[in-house]
């Protein structure tokens, strides 16, 4: 009988690639996917340790498989990514009938343990080596990842992938637990992520997503040449079948002019960056260690707009950090009304043990002020967004189809016009009538109408004989 896998995952677009590779690895040794815990022989949760309360969920969810355990013992649970890394042994501690803690370096080690559990060697933990105590060689090798097992059925949809060039982070921002969890900044080979692009495509995938913590500081150097990623974008724009790219999250001391004109020359290259401003208080900014002064990152969008003019930006912030006060905080809503940013994620600060922030600081702005700080940016961003969205009322956009839309997931009845997906080249998402057959196409839509997050249209058709329509460019 074949053996049933479950597996959640929270955090980021690294993470549910991970899950991916995962899954691919546990399906060689004949597991199949399950949505239902019950059913599954092996549980498996990839989590997230950015911000406290992404870890406490986890705990509780484990919590609640305390009794299902306690009935069939021979179930085995799992805590696998950046928590387990992070907590190690005290997940044991709090949750005794786990079996398996895996950090994000290890996963492959997963077939072998679940067999090794199997086989009645008791709980298994497998983490990379702490950054500090070691030489940096014997690190990087503890964080080694292996990408080139796909699945395409944990993709979020059978058209895109998400394709990791770059591993870790050496920016040590003080708030952030990344550093510690993922290990040290590494790119991998252009000539793998081109290998597992060439892949992708020929497995019908048309739009990849490049992945790295700071993936405009991607570099790989071979036999003296350094490919940058620029460089790594004219690589990619080779690769028959697919036919747009994006790339996240990218860095704002190293938003380059290079990159700026590949991105600008590149016809298959979106014209959407992500990139954090986290304050727009310098005081904020040097406590977060982040490396550049506000006027710094105010010059990097302007060059922006110079060299590609329709660009959209999207960014993230975190309020409530350690001594932020109420001018601070106007700082950051200054840059937020000047940047006009196609939106923006905003987070409380959650302090994190094991980071410079937590050691040096006070976690001293009142979680109200915290709340109320989030709402108001998140308010006026919101209002930006509206209004910018409402500015595309009437433009027809090339849309990458990805699938039903959430709400008709949820509401759609048998019969009624399928309600769709998709996004622009400037990542906006769209929503509008369709088919079965339109999903994975390229199609051109009219928008019609728009709020913060969404634009709605409708598909172009051209009128060619009485009763011809076809479907048209714009
Ligand atoms: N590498 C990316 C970067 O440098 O922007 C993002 C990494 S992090 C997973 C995503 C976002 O989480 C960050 O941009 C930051 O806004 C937020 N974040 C990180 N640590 C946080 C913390 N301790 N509390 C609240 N938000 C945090
Ligand atoms: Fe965290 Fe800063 Fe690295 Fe981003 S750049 S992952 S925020 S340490």
């Amino acid at each position: 009988m074949t053996k049933k896998l479950y597996i959640e995952t929270v955090g980021c677009q690294m993470n549910v690639l991970d899950s991916e590779l995962v899954v691919a690895s546990l399906r060689k040794r004949g597991y199949e996917l399950t949505d239902r815990r019950p059913k599954a022989d092996v549980l498996l949760f990839n989590t997230c340790s950015v911000r406290e309360h992404a870890e406490e969920k986890v705990y509780s969810a484990l919590g609640r498989l305390k009794h299902i355990k306690r009935q069939h013992p021979q179930k085995i649970i799992g805590v696998i990514g950046c928590m387990a890394q992070n907590h190690q042994q005290l997940v044991f501690t709090r949750a005794p009938y786990v079996d398996l803690v895996v950090g994000p370096g290890q996963l492959h080690q997963i077939p072998d343990l679940v067999d090794r559990i199997h086989d009645g060697a008791g709980p298994q933990m497998e983490v990379s080596l702490p950054r500090k105590g070691y030489d940096r060689a014997a690190i990087e090798r503890s964080f080694e990842s292996y990408d080139p097992l796909r699945n395409p059925e944990m993709r979020p949809s059978a058209y895109q992938a998400y394709v990791r060039i770059q591993i870790g982070c050496d920016k040590f921002c003080t708030y952030c637990i990344v550093p510690k969890v993922r290990g040290p900044e590494q790119g991998r080979s252009p000539q793998q992520i081109v290998a597992e692009a060439r892949q992708l495509a020929d497995e019908g995938c048309r739009e990849i997503t490049l992945l790295g913590q700071t993936v405009n500081s991607y570099r790989y150097t071979d036999g003296g040449r350094t490919t940058r990623l620029s460089d790594l974008l004219y690589m990619l724009h080779d690769v028959d079948g697919l036919d747009r790219w994006k790339f996240v999250t990218n860095f704002p001391r190293d938003m380059s002019d290079d990159l700026l004109q590949a991105v600008r020359d590149l016809p298959k290259c979106s014209h959407y960056l992500h990139v954090p401003a986290q304050s727009g208080s310098n005081r904020m900014l040097e406590r977060m260690k982040r490396g550049y002064r506000v006027e710094e990152y105010r010059e990097m969008m302007v060059r922006i707009r110079e060299t590609i003019p329709d660009a959209t930006v999207t960014s993230d912030f975190i309020v409530g950090f350690c001594g932020e006060t109420e001018e601070d905080f106007q700082l950051t809503k200054d840059l937020v009304a000047e940047c006009r940013f196609k939106n923006s994620f905003i987070f409380k600060y959650s302090e994190r043990p094991g980071t410079k922030g937590a050691e040096l600081y006070a976690d001293d702005v009142p979680e109200e002020v915290k709340k109320r700080r989030n709402n108001e940016l998140l308010e006026m961003q919101n209002s930006i967004s509206e209004e910018d969205n409402q500015l595309r009322i009437g433009e027809t956009y090339q849309v990458l189809v990805e699938g039903p839309s959430k709400s008709w997931l949820k509401h759609g009845e048998d019969g009624a016009p399928l309600q769709l997906t998709g996004r622009t080249n400037w990542d906006h998402i769209v929503v509008f009538e369709g088919n079965q057959r339109q999903i994975g196409q390229f199609l051109p839509i009219t928008i019609y109408d728009a709020n913060a997050f969404t634009l709605f249209g409708e598909v172009v058709t051209r009128h060619v004989a009485p009763e011809v329509y076809m479907l048209t460019a714009p």
